[in-house]
Formats: structure tokens, C-alpha cells, sequence
């Protein structure tokens, strides 16, 4: 890997991945190829600690990073939570041994990753969760169903959350490890939305197995681990900078095999739309080929768009360059990309008009449009709601009284389940 160090300046770091890009990108390189190239050079995430195969870069730097892909025209590293939220969790929690057999399939897009949290009675009160696991020797035995897995179908490991000491208080008896999705133990089965996806899946586990080499930072320490997921999580869904375009990671979904220009100026990858300038752009030609060019209030909602596209890049840019001022800068970038995916929606149908009520390739651009309003919901949901944001801000950051509920130690055994 070319040295880079921390302090390297985002104008440094341009430099470098230009060349290194001037070099290396090959449009007849297939997606799984050109990921290798990236992760064995340290530019798969760079926001990685270097013994996780990163560079230890900042915000801005990481920043700088990812504007050059786009810029480039480049596909970007794998999508999805494996990238997102296992890599940096295992890089926090994880021993040396872990890091070194998880993150490097993760980077080159070998693996996918799905996430095993939310339970049909664990959604915002998470901690309240009931799959349990029991101790069998050197494994874990697991049972329970799991809800809303993203990406569950396609994922070889699954970041799960389980009670591993149902008589410790919610919050103790939980331990997070990594599991082996393909297994007998363990049915997927997918849930259809109203987009006609089925991005998510439910999952039940029958006494599936895991090693108790796979438990990731502890036993019982597993509420501590899985905020770091929901951090990452957070600040990865609150972020709208330029991003480059992206393809799904793993044997399953089948991009690995695909030659790398497959995947550019797509506005969605798998479902999910990319928001933030490029779309906005987008829109804005879009308004002029509909002939709205020089209509008034739309041109004053596209602003007020892009102002909060900007705000939003610009405050999660300055809490990371200046450090955390509230705590709540990852909370905050959760709600606005809520707001956004909402005003996206709004504007988007308004530039379409009537046409806005076709679907699929009768419509404009093949009905991204509508796919995004369909999906628009979402992003107030996962990650926690919107209003669990607001709690979490009123609680944690303005000091406001908690909800009132039984005593932080009782045994998890004794409260009344949901
Ligand atoms: C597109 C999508 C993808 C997802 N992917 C995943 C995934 O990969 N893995 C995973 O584990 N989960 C995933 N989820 C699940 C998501 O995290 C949960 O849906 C979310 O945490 C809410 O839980 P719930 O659905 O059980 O709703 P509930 O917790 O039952 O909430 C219902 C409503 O009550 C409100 N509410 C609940 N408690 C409070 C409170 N204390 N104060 C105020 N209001 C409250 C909520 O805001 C909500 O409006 C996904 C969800 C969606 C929509």
C-alpha cells in the first residue's frame, strides 16, 4: 500500500488516487477485478484503520476520496452494509485474528453482509430483544426470527445481535457475533414493499450455529457493539455528498463477474437511490426538458433543495473536521436525509406531472422518479425513526427527562415482553 498519512491534505489525497487511478482503472476490468485492485491499494475505504486495510483517513480526506471516484467516473468500492457497518464495527471491536479473516472479502467485494437486529418485538426498543443464544461447547446455539433484514437473500454473514444472559439487565445480556448465513438453521425468506423489491427479508433461526471465535467484543458486551453499528450506520445514511456509482458486493448478486462500466451514471443501485447533487442536477435538466425550466416556484424549491443538500454535506464536513460539538451531528444528518428523500419525492412528482402516475419503462428515465417516491418512506424508518432520532437528541443532548420505565437493573427475565 502507497504511504499515506494521516495528515495528508485533501488536496494530497486527490493527488494521489488521480495517479493511482491514471494507472489502474480499466472500463474492461470486471467488477470483482477492479474491487481487488482497490482493496489491495488501501482505497476500498480509506476511513479504515490501517490494520483493517485502510489509511486512517478523516472526514475531509474521506471526502476527498470519494469526490475523485465521481468525479473520475469510476466504480466505487462494494455497496452495502458489509462495507458500511460490519467492516468499521469489526475494526472497533474486533480482535487482530477477526479483522484479518472478515475485512479483506468485505473490501473486495467477495462477501455481503446483512444485518440481524430488528425482531417482530424489537424495532425501536431493540434492547428488548429476544433470539436467544445458548452456550454449546466452543459454539453458540441460536434461535429466534429476526425482521427487515436487508439484503438477507444475498448476504454470506450476518452481523447479529442475540441474549446470551436472559437474567442480566436488557442491556447486559447481549452479545453481537458473525454469522454464517448458509447453514441449515437458518431460512431466509423475502418480504415484498410496494416498490415491488424485496430488499428485506425476514429471518428465522432454528438452532443455527456459531463459533465462539465469531463473537465480536465480548460476551455480554453486545449492546455496546451494536451502537457502534448504529453509528456508522447513521452517519453513513445521513451523508449526501458525491458519491461514486456502486455495485452490490458477493457471489449472489451477481456483479462481481459484470464488467465495471455496467454500474456507471445509474441514479439507483439495487433498489436504492443515490440522493444528493448528481440527482439534484438531474433534476434540474429533467425540469427543463419537461419545459418547467423558467417556472418560478419550482426553480424556488430547487433551491431550497440544494441548500439543504448542502447544509447537510457541509455540517457532517464540519463535525468531523472540528470534532463532535453536540453528540448529536450523526442524529441530525439521520433526520435531514429523511427530509431530503421526502422533498426529492415531492419535487420529483412535480416535475413529472401527470406523467408521474406511470411506472417502469412506460415512464420517464424508466421510472426512477417513482421508484424513489415509493421507496421514500424507508429512510424515516431504518437506522431508527425519526422520532427515536428526536428522542435520542432530547435525552442524550438537551438533558430532557427520560420515559419513564421499570429500573435500569432489573433482569431482562422479569419485564414484561412485548
Ligand atoms: C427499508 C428498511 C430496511 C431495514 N433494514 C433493516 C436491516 O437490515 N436490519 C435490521 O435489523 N432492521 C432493518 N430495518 C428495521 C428498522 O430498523 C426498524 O423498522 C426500525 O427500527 C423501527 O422498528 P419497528 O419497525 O419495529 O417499529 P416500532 O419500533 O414498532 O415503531 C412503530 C412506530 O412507533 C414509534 N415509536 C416507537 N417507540 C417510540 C418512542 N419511544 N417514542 C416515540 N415514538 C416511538 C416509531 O417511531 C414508529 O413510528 C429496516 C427497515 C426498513 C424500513
Amino acid at each position: 500500500m502507497t504511504a499515506t498519512t494521516v495528515r495528508a491534505s485533501a488536496g494530497e489525497v486527490r493527488t494521489e488516487l488521480e495517479a493511482w487511478l491514471d494507472e489502474n482503472w480499466d472500463p474492461s476490468l470486471t467488477a470483482g477485478e477492479w474491487w481487488r485492485l482497490l482493496s489491495e491499494a488501501g482505497w476500498a475505504d480509506p476511513s479504515l484503520p490501517e490494520n483493517a486495510g485502510g489509511r486512517d483517513f478523516g472526514r475531509d480526506q474521506v471526502q476527498a476520496w470519494s469526490v475523485t471516484l465521481a468525479e473520475r467516473g469510476v466504480l466505487g468500492p462494494p455497496s452495502g452494509l458489509g462495507r458500511m457497518l460490519a467492516a468499521p464495527t469489526i475494526a472497533t471491536h474486533g480482535t487482530q485474528e477477526q479483522i484479518d479473516r472478515y475485512l479483506p472479502s468485505i473490501l473486495d467485494g467477495r462477501h455481503a453482509w446483512c444485518q440481524l437486529f430488528s425482531e417482530p418485538g424489537a424495532g425501536s426498543d431493540l434492547a428488548g430483544l429476544q433470539c436467544r443464544a445458548e452456550r454449546d461447547g466452543d459454539e453458540w446455539v441460536v434461535t429466534g426470527q429476526k425482521v427487515w433484514t436487508s439484503g438477507g437473500q444475498i448476504a454470506q454473514y450476518g452481523m447479529l445481535i442475540a441474549r446470551t444472559d436472559p437474567d442480566a439487565p436488557k442491556h447486559q445480556g447481549i452479545s453481537y457475533f458473525a454469522i454464517d448465513m448458509d447453514q441449515p438453521g437458518i431460512d431466509i425468506r423475502p418480504l415484498r414493499e410496494m416498490t415491488g423489491r424485496a430488499l428485506f427479508n425476514e429471518v428465522f433461526l432454528d438452532e443455527a450455529r456459531v463459533a465462539d471465535a465469531d463473537l465480536i467484543g465480548g460476551l455480554g458486551n453486545g449492546w455496546r457493539v451494536a451502537n457502534t453499528t448504529l453509528a456508522f450506520e447513521r452517519a453513513g445514511l445521513g451523508s449526501a455528498g458525491r458519491s461514486p456509482a456502486s455495485a452490490t458486493p458477493g457471489p449472489i448478486a451477481g456483479a462481481l463477474g459484470r464488467t465495471v462500466t455496467d454500474f456507471l451514471g445509474k441514479p439507483s443501485e439495487g433498489g436504492v437511490p443515490r440522493l444528493g447533487s448528481d440527482m439534484w442536477q438531474w433534476f434540474v435538466e429533467l425540469a427543463r426538458k419537461q419545459g418547467r425550466g423558467d417556472d418560478v416556484v419550482l426553480r424556488d424549491r430547487l433551491a431550497g433543495l440544494y441548500t439543504l443538500i448542502e447544509v447537510n454535506r457541509l455540517s457532517g464536513l464540519r463535525a468531523k473536521a472540528g470534532g463532535s460539538r453536540t453528540g448529536a451531528e450523526g442524529n441530525l444528518g439521520k433526520l435531514a436525509m429523511s427530509e431530503l428523500f421526502r422533498q426529492f419525492r415531492e419535487i420529483g412528482l412535480d416535475i413529472l406531472g401527470a406523467g408521474g402516475m406511470l411506472a417502469g419503462r412506460d415512464a420517464e428515465s424508466n421510472g426512477a422518479i417513482q421508484e424513489l417516491a415509493l421507496f421514500s418512506p424507508g429512510p424515516a424508518i431504518y437506522g431508527g425513526t425519526d422520532q427515536v432520532q428526536r428522542n435520542i437528541i432530547g435525552e442524550r443532548v438537551l438533558g430532557l427527562p427520560k420515559e419513564p420505565g421499570p429500573a435500569k437493573d432489573t433482569p431482562f427475565s422479569e419485564l414484561p415482553k412485548n
